[in-house]
């Protein structure tokens, strides 16, 4: 319920809203009021005729004008009411899933290393369509009932304060029964909101990887197991009607009772002279006006508890730590100050630097190592050895557990982790590029960019070629993670975008180790033109690729095991020497072969 009610406080700018909301909602009580009231009025001049005196005829008419009159204007400000309450609550919608986006956009990587994409979207649709719709209907209809109600009890208890008594019981009845099904009622929500995360997630999982889905024939495989998760929630779900209903007619029986107490007083007080029959009129027809809150609010129960686990779960979401030093998480975009500048020293240090994913596997172990301004260096070691890991740190995508990692001897943690990745261009093995076309995609990393600048760096990528020969050349739509290009266009795409970013700092993650040859050529091309005048760390494990670096740093175990320039590793014994080794031992059995 707290979190329901902070919800609204999220979007305090809607407080007009709220306002007139509420003023409708008052409003539509009032002339509700009235109608009882005529027709109070028309019993009593009835029996007034009936005993030969009153006002004829037009009396009567009259109070039937008034009666059309009091319908006529309470449809139209409960529709005022419905309006205003569509209109907020979209708006409410709108806030709140700009704000969970804007949330998940802070979070640091490691949250998304253990949420699936298909859970957090899941996530967000349920918790806001199930708060919001609440909401409407609690505005809509609930609220200026809920007041219709208040001012029934107020004129009832003029009649009758016994009366009255009574009917108050109902509410606080009614909400014990209710908070009774909402204990049973919400682990089980729980449950079933995790089946549907897992779910979804595997369905968005699957879909983004149609291709191995389809070359696998999995199809069958990953339907049964979406099938399984979602088929335990029906179970759920008749747990949870079962128990509803159950109370349901508890709650309605307990209802029935008050209200035989409620008519017998009624009709007794009427018979016994206490209360005229206009007055008997009119108390019939607030009783029935008491009533009909309580049979919405059945209804309105099932609603709130979906409400609430909605909004807490949203509430769970925003309470996650955004990523430290990051502007959006602090709610501000702000400009990007230029790296404070110093221009003597190393351009990278890596200072003792341990790092471990989780507590118990150190993954990089007291790494030591400088790159001085416009040199190149490369890092060769085994598969899974920690080279990515390197670059995670180096962009702040982790932070490490002891050392310093200094950009222009800077400690990059002390710096917004905006300010720091823009200093760094990076080309990862796997171009992930986005759906839209080829300028929007090149333009990514700066999005003002002109069309002449575009193409200048998809021509110094090598990418302008193959792009002029496109039907719609770079209006060209791509599809999802550029899925109508090849693995070497998309890389040279990913070339271009990082031309154009025009950071000091270049990273190259296997950037060609998943090309054929040629495409390799071609994107080493446009990466030559690329690194020129940046200071560049290349990961790669072709000789091709790292034989032209300044310095080579291997890595063994975790730990820097050899530095040096090719040369010198070449005669040291080390993984560098092996490679070379290897790469002679094959193209020697590749020239016997031809
Ligand atoms: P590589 O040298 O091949 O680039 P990585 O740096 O990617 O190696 O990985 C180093 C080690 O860290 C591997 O053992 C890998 O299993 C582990 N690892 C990589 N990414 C994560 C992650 N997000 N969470 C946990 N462990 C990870
Ligand atoms: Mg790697």
């Amino acid at each position: 319920m707290r979190s329901l009610i902070r919800l609204l406080g999220v979007a305090r700018e809607l407080w007009p809203y709220y306002v007139g909301i509420a003023a409708a909602s008052v409003a539509t009580a009032a002339l509700a009021l009235l109608t009882p009231f005529i027709i109070k009025g028309a019993t009593d001049e009835v029996v007034a005729q009936t005993q030969g005196n009153g006002g004829g005829v037009p009396a009567l008419i009259w109070l039937a004008v008034a009666l059309l009159v009091v319908e006529l204007l309470g449809t139209v400000v409960s529709n005022i009411g419905g309006y205003l309450g569509d209109v907020m609550t979209t708006r409410l919608k709108a806030i709140l899933s700009s704000r969970y986006y804007a949330k998940m956009l802070s979070l640091p990587q490691r949250y998304f290393d253990s949420n699936l994409t298909g859970t957090i979207i899941n996530r967000l649709t349920r918790s806001i369509t199930e708060t919001t719709q609440f909401l409407q209907m609690f505005s809509n209809s609930f609220f200026p009932m809920l007041l219709t109600v208040i001012a029934v009890l107020v004129i009832t208890a003029l009649y009758s304060p016994w009366l009255a008594l009574l009917l108050v019981i109902i509410y606080p009845v009614f909400m014990w029964l209710t908070a009774l099904t909402s204990k049973r009622w919400q682990p089980i929500e729980q449950q079933k909101n995790t089946e549907f995360d897992i779910a979804g997630g595997r369905f968005a999982e699957a879909i983004g990887q149609i291709r191995v889905v389809k070359s696998f024939t999995s199809e069958l495989r990953e339907l049964a197991l979406f099938d399984r998760h979602y088929g335990r929630t029906i179970g759920l779900t008749q747990q949870q009607s079962r128990f509803w209903h159950l109370m349901d007619v508890a709650r309605r029986g307990a209802l029935n009772l008050i209200f035989f107490g409620v008519y017998a007083i009624i009709f007794t007080s009427t018979a016994s002279g206490a209360f005229t029959l206009g007055a008997m009129v009119l108390l019939i027809q607030l009783v029935a006006m008491a009533k009909q809150p309580v049979t919405m609010m059945s209804f309105l129960v099932d609603a709130s508890q979906r409400a609430i686990a909605g909004s807490k779960s949203f509430f769970e979401a925003m309470d996650e730590a955004p990523e430290p030093l990051a502007a959006i998480g602090a709610g501000t975009p702000r400009d990007t100050a230029p790296w404070p500048a110093r221009d003597d020293g190393p351009m990278i240090s890596f200072d003792h630097v341990s790092f471990g994913y989780d507590s118990d596997t150190e993954v990089l172990h007291d790494i030591t190592f400088d790159v001085a301004p416009g040199e190149r260096v490369a890092f060769v070691g085994e598969s899974g050895g920690g080279k990515t890991t390197l670059v995670n740190l180096l962009l702040g995508l982790y932070r490490p557990d002891s050392g310093v990692i200094r950009l222009r001897g800077v400690d990059v943690s002390t710096v917004p982790v905006e300010q720091l990745r823009a200093e760094i261009g990076v080309v990862f093995q796997e171009a992930a590029l986005f759906s839209g076309t080829i300028r929007e995609n090149v333009a990514y990393g700066r999005p003002g960019a002109s069309a002449s600048e575009i193409e200048s760096a998809a021509t110094k990528a090598n990418a302008h070629e193959f792009v002029a020969k496109l039907a719609n050349g770079y209006a060209a739509e791509i599809g999802e993670r550029g899925i109508k290009l090849s693995g070497g266009q998309k890389q040279r795409i990913a070339v271009a975008r990082a031309m154009l970013k025009n950071a000091p700092v270049l990273v190259l993650d296997e950037a060609t180790s998943a090309l054929d040859s040629k495409s390799e050529r071609l994107v080493q091309a446009g990466l030559e033109e690329l690194m020129a005048d940046r200071t560049t760390l290349i990961i790669a494990h072709r000789l091709s690729t790292i034989s032209s670096v300044d310095r080579i740093v291997t890595l063994k175990n975790g730990r820097v095991d050899e530095i040096g320039s090719p040369a010198e590793l070449a005669t040291s014994g080390g993984i560098y020497a092996e490679l070379l080794a290897l790469q002679a031992s094959a193209s020697k059995a590749d020239r016997k072969r031809l």
